[in-house]
C-alpha cells in the first residue's frame, strides 16, 4: 500500500467539509485562507478529501489551482460522495441529532455536522485522518500535527482541543449546580472543559476497535448520558465528544490549545466575564488559528 510505506512516511489524510459554498463568498474566502496556509507550511504531500456538493467541488478546484503551486508535489485531491456518506452517517447518529442539533427535527442534511462521530464506519479504508474546519489559518507544519497521533495513550481514540470559551460551563450549569465539586465544565488545566471540533485527530482504527465507543453509539446510551448530565446542546459532533468525555475521559487526547486557537469571544460579554480568561488563555506559538463565530484572523 503506497500510502502506508515506512512508518512516519505516511501522507497525512485530511478531510475538510466545504458545502453550500456557491453563493457564500465569506465561506469561500475562509476556505482559501485555510488551504493556502495549510500548503504553505506543509513539509509533506497531503491527501485532501473534500466533503461537499457538486458546485462546491468546482469552487474547491478553482481555489486550489490558484493557491497551490506544484499541486502534484503538494497534494492529491479526492472528493467524497456527500449524499451517500450523509445517508450512512444519518443512520448511525439519528438518535443523537435530537440532543445536539440546532433545529428540532433530526434532519438528514444536518447529519453532516455529525460526520466525524461515524467516520470510522463510513470511511472503512482509512486508518487515521485529520478533520478540519474551513475557517482556519495554519502557522505551522501539518506534519507536526499528524505526529501527535503517536502521543495517544492506548485508550485514546480521538485528539481534540478544549473549547476556548466557557460554552460548556454554561451548557452544564444544571449539573454543576447539583454537583458543586464537579470538574464538569471547569476550566483548564484540571477541568473537564469540553471540546471544540474545528481540528480533529481521528484514529479510525482505534475507534473501530473501541468497545466503549461503539457501545455508546448503540441505541439508548446517549439518552442515558444526556439525562445524567442534564445536557441539551446545539453544536453537533463537539457536543457529543464533550458529553462522552465527562463519562469516558480516557478516550480523548487533549490537543494543545496552540493547535486550535479559537478566536471567538462571544461569551465574554454574556455573563461570563469574570471567568472568561481562565478558558480563553492560550500561551505559546500558535500553530493554527480558528476564526470561529466569524471572527477575523489577524494578519500574521
Ligand atoms: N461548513 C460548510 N458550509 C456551511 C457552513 C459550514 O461547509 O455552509 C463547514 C465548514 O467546514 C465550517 C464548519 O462546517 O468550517 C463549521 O462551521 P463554522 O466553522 O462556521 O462554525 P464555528 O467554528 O464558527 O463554530
Ligand atoms: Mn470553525
Amino acid at each position: 500500500d503506497s500510502l502506508h510505506t515506512a512508518e512516519g512516511n505516511e501522507k497525512p489524510h485530511v478531510i475538510i467539509t466545504f458545502t453550500n459554498a456557491a453563493n457564500n463568498y465569506g465561506l469561500q474566502e475562509k476556505f482559501r485562507i485555510t488551504v493556502k496556509s495549510l500548503f504553505r507550511f506543509s513539509s509533506v504531500p497531503i491527501n485532501l478529501y473534500i466533503l461537499g456538493d457538486e458546485q462546491s467541488k468546482t469552487i474547491v478546484s478553482d481555489i486550489l489551482r490558484d493557491v497551490v503551486t506544484n499541486p502534484l508535489d503538494k497534494m492529491e485531491l479526492l472528493h467524497l460522495d456527500i449524499n451517500n456518506l450523509t445517508k450512512k452517517v444519518h443512520n448511525i447518529v439519528q438518535e443523537m441529532q435530537k440532543h445536539f442539533s440546532y433545529k428540532p427535527g433530526a434532519y438528514f442534511s444536518d447529519a453532516l455536522f455529525f460526520f466525524s462521530i461515524a467516520s470510522h464506519v463510513v470511511l472503512p479504508d482509512l486508518d487515521r485522518v485529520i478533520m478540519l474546519d474551513a475557517d482556519l489559518k495554519f502557522n505551522a507544519d501539518i506534519k507536526q500535527l499528524w505526529n501527535l497521533f503517536e502521543k495517544f495513550s492506548n485508550k485514546c481514540i480521538i485528539g481534540i482541543a478544549r473549547e476556548n470559551q466557557p460554552v460548556y460551563r454554561h451548557t452544564f450549569h444544571m449539573y454543576r449546580n447539583a454537583n458543586i465539586r464537579t470538574r464538569v465544565g471547569d476550566p483548564p488545566p484540571d477541568g473537564l472543559t469540553g471540546f471544540n471540533s474545528g481540528v480533529l485527530l481521528l484514529d479510525l482504527d482505534k475507534m473501530r476497535q473501541s468497545k466503549v465507543y461503539n457501545s455508546v453509539l448503540k441505541s439508548g446510551e446517549i439518552e442515558k448520558l444526556t439525562q445524567k448530565y442534564m445536557f441539551k446542546g446545539h453544536l453537533g459532533d463537539q457536543d457529543f465528544f464533550t458529553l462522552l468525555s465527562m463519562e469516558y475521559e480516557d478516550l480523548f487526547y487533549v490537543l494543545p490549545c496552540t493547535w486550535n486557537r479559537q478566536l471567538c469571544q462571544w461569551w465574554k460579554n454574556h455573563g461570563y466575564e469574570s471567568v472568561f480568561d481562565l478558558y480563553f488563555r492560550c500561551e505559546g506559538h500558535i500553530n493554527i488559528y480558528h476564526g470561529n463565530c466569524n471572527t477575523p484572523i489577524p494578519k500574521l
